[in-house]
């Protein structure tokens, strides 16, 4: 069975355009002033570079150590909305976000809903599989290296002295492929960004643990609670297969943020485990650690163990860097197979990371005005893996993570005691973990495509 995504519901570059389209050639290089060999040349951009954090104070307030002599916390989200404003005086954006209407919705979840009828798109560039959380990068389709110069607001990197430090006006350093951040051009609010981790190496979209770290890091310079990270794989909404996260500031709660969660486990680099609660996704809730880099690579494990399984998947980091959430979801799937109703299709609602932690982005005026609760809870719980096939891949998630040394003198048996599953024994947890490398979890109701 051969599913693919034969629409794709947004355009994040002015650049993202059939293939075969080319710019037109003045000047220099490609014409286009893009991030290729044929543009980089003499090339610059600011640069903006963070001082790598050891600890993460969860009690206090102001999130990192910080000395007095560094810049305050606040100076990357001014560099960073100064830039995206910057570039909407420029009319870069495809339409103007601060007009789309927003509501909280009545109910106890507080979910929120925008009409964004300009995110609405007749063209529809790409296409790719998506039954395949894993997929080869593809440099003739659109990606981030075929974006405009201008779209680019500043390079982010680790500081090679330990100092914050900005360069208004730095070189490219295209040997060493730098991070970026860059507008999405389709802004699904204030300050839409993405970053993309070494850009001209090109990753196809697959977390790694240097990528994740670097998204966390970039939480923790933000330092803003309203400013979240949200990363979607493919067949879970993604869209581009180049390894990206998008950022955004919304300055409520995302309803996700204040579900309730139950203590699976802490491992022993100090990373708490739960599982959201009466939240119509099921998912993983990750905090705390010992050093931010304890966070981070449980997480980017667990992300690579769902990518290994083919598992879709969601994550939203939230509260600078201190809570993660991890969404495995099974939307693509369900719709593919012709399981999901007429009802929510014709929303032509794209359960992504946003949608999925409580903001719902709706592209139909009556949608907007209808929305309720109910509606949302309706359509986020086709996002969610049943509880059987939930607890099935947290079994292969402990597995992957005690097996990655994060929780050293914890042998694996006994973190999936911790881990409440003990409907599943190992040796049931080998089966599943083998079964799902060929995609196919054999009397499982669950997600995974045949391939
Ligand atoms: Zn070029």
């Amino acid at each position: 069975m051969m599913l693919r995504i034969k629409r794709v519901p947004t355009v994040v570059s002015n650049y993202q355009k059939e293939e075969g389209e080319e710019g037109s050639r003045r000047g220099g290089g490609c014409g286009r002033n893009c991030l290729q060999n044929c543009c980089l040349q003499g090339a610059r951009l600011p640069l903006y570079t963070f001082k790598k954090v050891d600890r993460i104070i969860t009690e206090q307030k102001d999130v990192f150590e910080h000395d007095k002599s560094e810049p305050p916390v606040a100076f990357l989200n001014s560099l960073l909305l100064g830039e995206w404003e910057d570039r909407m005086q420029r009319g870069l954006f495809r339409y103007d976000v601060t007009t789309c209407e927003t509501k909280v919705i009545p109910g106890r979840n507080g979910f929120i809903a925008q009409l964004n009828e300009g995110r609405h798109l007749k063209k529809r560039p790409t296409e790719f599989r998506v039954d395949k959380v894993l997929q080869p990068f593809d440099g003739n389709k659109f990606n981030f290296t075929k974006v405009g110069q201008e779209e680019i607001l500043f390079q982010f990197g680790e500081s090679e002295d330990g100092e914050v430090k900005f360069f208004p006006d730095a070189t490219i350093d295209a040997e060493n492929s730098p991070s970026v951040v860059a507008i999405n051009v389709s802004p699904i609010e204030y300050g839409h960004v993405l970053l993309i981790p070494r850009v001209l190496d090109c990753l196809p979209q697959r977390i790694d643990r240097d990528s994740f770290l670097l998204a966390l890091h970039m939480a923790a310079e933000a330092g803003d609670p309203y400013f979240r990270l949200g990363y979607n794989s493919l067949g879970a909404f993604a869209t581009i297969n180049h390894l990206h996260f998008q950022a955004y500031y919304l300055t409520v709660p995302f309803p996700i943020e204040k579900a309730s969660t139950k203590k699976i486990t802490t491992l022993d680099g100090g990373v708490k485990i739960s599982e959201l609660v009466n939240y119509p996704v099921r998912g993983l809730f990750f905090e705390g650690g010992n050093a931010l880099q304890d966070l981070s690579n449980t997480v980017s494990d667990a992300c690579i163990c769902l990518q290994e399984n083919n598992i879709p998947y969601n994550v939203l980091i939230a509260d600078c860097g201190n809570h993660i959430f991890l969404l495995p979801q099974c939307y693509a799937e369900k719709q593919a197979l012709g399981e999901v109703s007429s009802e929510l299709l014709d929303t032509q609602v794209n359960p992504a990371v946003w949608e999925i932690s409580g903001h719902m982005v709706l592209k139909r005026k009556k949608d907007y005005e209808e929305a309720s609760e109910e509606n949302a809870w309706r359509l986020l719980a086709e996002v969610s893996l049943s509880e059987e096939r939930f607890q099935e891949v947290n079994a292969l998630i402990f597995k992957a993570i005690s097996n990655s040394g994060n929780c050293s003198g914890t042998d694996s048996e006994n973190v999936l005691e911790d881990a409440n599953v003990e409907h599943t024994s190992l040796e049931e947890v080998n089966a599943i973990n083998e079964n799902s490398h060929s995609a196919m979890v054999t009397g499982s109701p669950g997600c995974l495509v045949l391939q």
